[in-house]
Parts: structure tokens; sequence; C-alpha cells
């Protein structure tokens, strides 16, 4: 692909230079004097003249800049450059690449790939890209995703709602090669094969709820009696946990999800999971109603705040089921519990669960705090992008 010299060119304020000096991932649009280009412009980032790096440009949303490169001399953005950025972040998942078929490749700034994302499930690689710039590069990294990864399919599942606010269609479709409606993938975790299916045009997310993976792991290796996984989706804490527990439950409201928990024990020879439909508020209510225990429970919901405006509401219902699972362990029992809610910082989390324990008149001893999968890396200069949180709490 030839290369043309970047058209464009942004000037930072003094304001958002400084900004810039954080290494924070974005420059918001009062952060700029001036800029030219039109939405999803590879452009020139400028402070007092000078050239200091290249960035995608977005015009419809707050934020104006994504950092491609920060240099004086920086390079053009062709398909050479995404070649050894995505050869490089996929090198990086070798280790993890060696326990799972299904991992996320690329994760946004965190691998140079700003609003894109790429998972793996075996033969078939999903992208979705949240930005102008992002979908702009996208023909170049599909060619590239199968030269590099070897897979026989590419598939776009851009049905996000925030791509709206980028003025971008929603859309899912095949970009590369035939995509069979289903994949079973494998992880191999502490307790040995799991084997899961995969439905990368129709289930959440890309297909799979990737980011979980080492803590199920961690919740699997601790696992022990009575083991619930509310807000299980297909069940793939319970799926780990039941070849240590002595009977596992996943709960969950969709049917289409339960169904694969139950392919996916069948598959795995598991005959003490058990996959209940419910509203998990409902059944952690009615469950110390009838007196029951658990000695593990796993807290896995949706991200209840999607935005600010719904932290309040959001932090009543973390405070509700986490009041109510506390109640439902005994002495020794543990709680993994998470929120994936991006508005919701670690210690803003931390006080939900206190509060909670409060109201169960329970102690807890906080025993592990663990984050999102390995392959979704955390850019230091964005703490938001720490978006998943998980603690594992001993009651005692
Ligand atoms: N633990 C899963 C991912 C869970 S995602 C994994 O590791 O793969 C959150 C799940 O919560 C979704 O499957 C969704 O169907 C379910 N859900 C959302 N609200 C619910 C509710 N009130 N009661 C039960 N399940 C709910």
């Amino acid at each position: 692909m030839s290369s043309r010299p970047l058209e464009h060119a942004c000037e930072l304020t003094r304001k958002g230079f400084q900004w810039a000096r954080t290494r924070h991932p974005w420059v918001y649009r009062d952060d700029l004097a001036s800029a030219s280009g039109s939405n999803g412009d590879i452009v020139r980032v400028l402070h007092e003249g000078r050239v200091i790096g290249s960035a995608f440009l977005g015009t419809r949303s707050k934020i104006a800049l994504r950092w491609i490169e920060r240099s004086e001399e920086p390079r053009e953005p062709g398909a050479e450059l995404w070649r050894e950025r995505l050869a490089a972040a996929h090198a990086r998942r070798a280790p993890l690449a060696a326990r799972t078929d299904a991992y996320r490749v690329v994760h946004d700034a965190a691998d140079g790939f700003p609003g894109l994302v790429v998972d793996r499930y075996g033969p078939v690689a999903v992208l979705q890209s949240t930005t102008a710039g992002a979908e702009r590069i996208v023909p170049a990294i599909a060619e590239e995703i199968v030269a590099v990864l070897g897979v026989q399919a590419v598939i776009a599942r851009n049905d996000l709602l925030i791509r709206e606010k980028e003025g971008l269609p929603r859309e899912s479709r095949i970009l590369r090669g035939t995509c069979p409606d289903r994949i079973w993938v494998h992880e191999d975790g502490p307790l040995g094969r799991i084997e899961y299916p995969v439905e990368p045009q129709r289930g959440q997310k890309t297909g799979a709820y990737l980011d979980q993976r080492e803590n199920r792991w961690a919740a699997a290796e601790r696992a022990e009696g009575r083991f619930l996984d509310a807000f299980a989706h297909q069940g793939l804490f319970a799926l780990h946990a039941a070849r240590r527990a002595a009977e596992a439950i996943a709960v969950d409201s969709s049917t289409a999800a339960l169904e694969l928990c139950e392919e996916a024990t069948g598959r795995n020879g598991i005959t003490n999971l058990k996959a209940i439909r419910a509203n998990v508020f409902d059944y952690l209510k009615e469950a110390s109603e009838r007196g029951e225990s658990f000695d593990r429970i796993v807290l896995d919901p949706p991200a209840f705040a999607k935005n600010r405006a719904e932290v309040p509401a959001a932090v009543r219902g973390y405070r509700e089921i986490n009041r109510r699972a506390m109640g439902l362990l005994g002495a020794g029992g543990l709680l993994v519990t998470c929120s994936c809610s991006y508005n919701l910082s670690e210690e803003g989390f931390l006080e939900v669960l206190r509060e909670a324990a409060g109201g169960a008149r329970a102690d807890f001893r906080l025993i592990e705090r663990r984050g999102q999968a390995a392959d979704h890396p955390v850019v230091l200069a964005h703490p938001e992008s720490a978006y998943l949180k998980c603690f594992i709490l001993e009651r005692y």
C-alpha cells in the first residue's frame, strides 16, 4: 500500500499539551486550538507549530484525538504499521494461546489500535470498531488478521450503540471467508479443559465474556461444596468449578444462554451442574427465605451503570445483590464479586461492598483483588480502562 503524507493537522492548546503529557490516550475537543480534517482522518498533532505525533481525528464526539503515535517524526500509518502492531499484539498472547483458542488479540489503545478490538475464536476473528478512525482502517486490518492469525473468517460485530455517537451505522457482516454459526472453543483451566460453544454472529459481546477468563480459573481453584454462579450467561464459572464443587448452580435470565450452558455441561461430561432460569435478585431473596446456604457464590452482573447518571441506581443494585449473597454464605464461605461498570471505580465498588456487609451483619476479609483478563490490558494513564473489578471476599 503506498502511503500519502498526512494532509491535516491539529494544534493543541497549552492545557491540551499539559494533558497530553499525562500520556492519556485521548485529547478532548476543548484542548484543541485549531483542527483540520474530517471525521476519522489520521492527522498530525502539533504544539506551538512543532509536530509531536499522529492521531485519529473524531469530529462527532467530545474525544477529538486518539493517539496513534507520539513522535516528532510519526510514521505513515499504513498496512505496514498495522501489521507490525498486530503481530506484536498476537505474540504477547502466546502464553494464553497455549491454554485457550478463545482470546482477545487486540484491545484498543493498550495494543496500539485506538477504537478497535479483535477477538479470536479458533478459526474465526471477530472485530469491533467504535470510532470513525478505526472504521477506516478495518479493510486493511481484516487483510492483516487473515495473514497474521491464519484464521478462515473475519467478521465485524458492529452492532454497538456507541457507534451512533460517532455517526457510524450499526451493522454486523462477514468481511472475509465464511463463518460457521457455532464454534466450539476450549479453555484449559486449573481443573482441566472446558469446551464451550460460541456464536460469533449473534452471541453477547463478540460471542463470549473473555474478560472473566482468569477470574473463572481463580474461582475454580477455590471451588468447594455448593457453588452458585449468579449472572452465569453460559455458566462458564460453574462449568470450571463443577469439577471440584459438590454441586454447581448457574442462574441467568436468558434462555438462550442457559441452553448453551446445558449443551456445554453435556459435552464436558459434567453431571453436577444445574442451570436455572431466574432473575438473580429474586433468586437470592427466595434462596434466603428457603434457608439455603452456599459455600461459594459468584456475582457477575452486567454493567448496571452504563453512564454516570445511572451510577446511583447501579450502586443500589450492587448493594442489594451483594448483601443478599453475603447473607447466604456461612463462615469460611467465599464471595467472588464483580463489577464491569466503567463509571464505578474500584474504591467506589469496595465502598458498596462495605455497606452490603454492614447490611448483612457479616464480617469479610478481602483476600484477593483481581481485574480483567490478561488479554484486556489496562492503559496505565487511563484509569477507567481498568473497567472490570473482581474481589474475592471470605466470610469469618
Ligand atoms: N459470568 C458470565 C458472564 C455474565 S454477563 C461469564 O463468565 O461468561 C451477565 C449476564 O447476566 C448475562 O448473561 C445476562 O443475561 C444476565 N442477566 C442480566 N440481568 C439479569 C438478572 N436480573 N437476573 C439474571 N440474569 C441476568
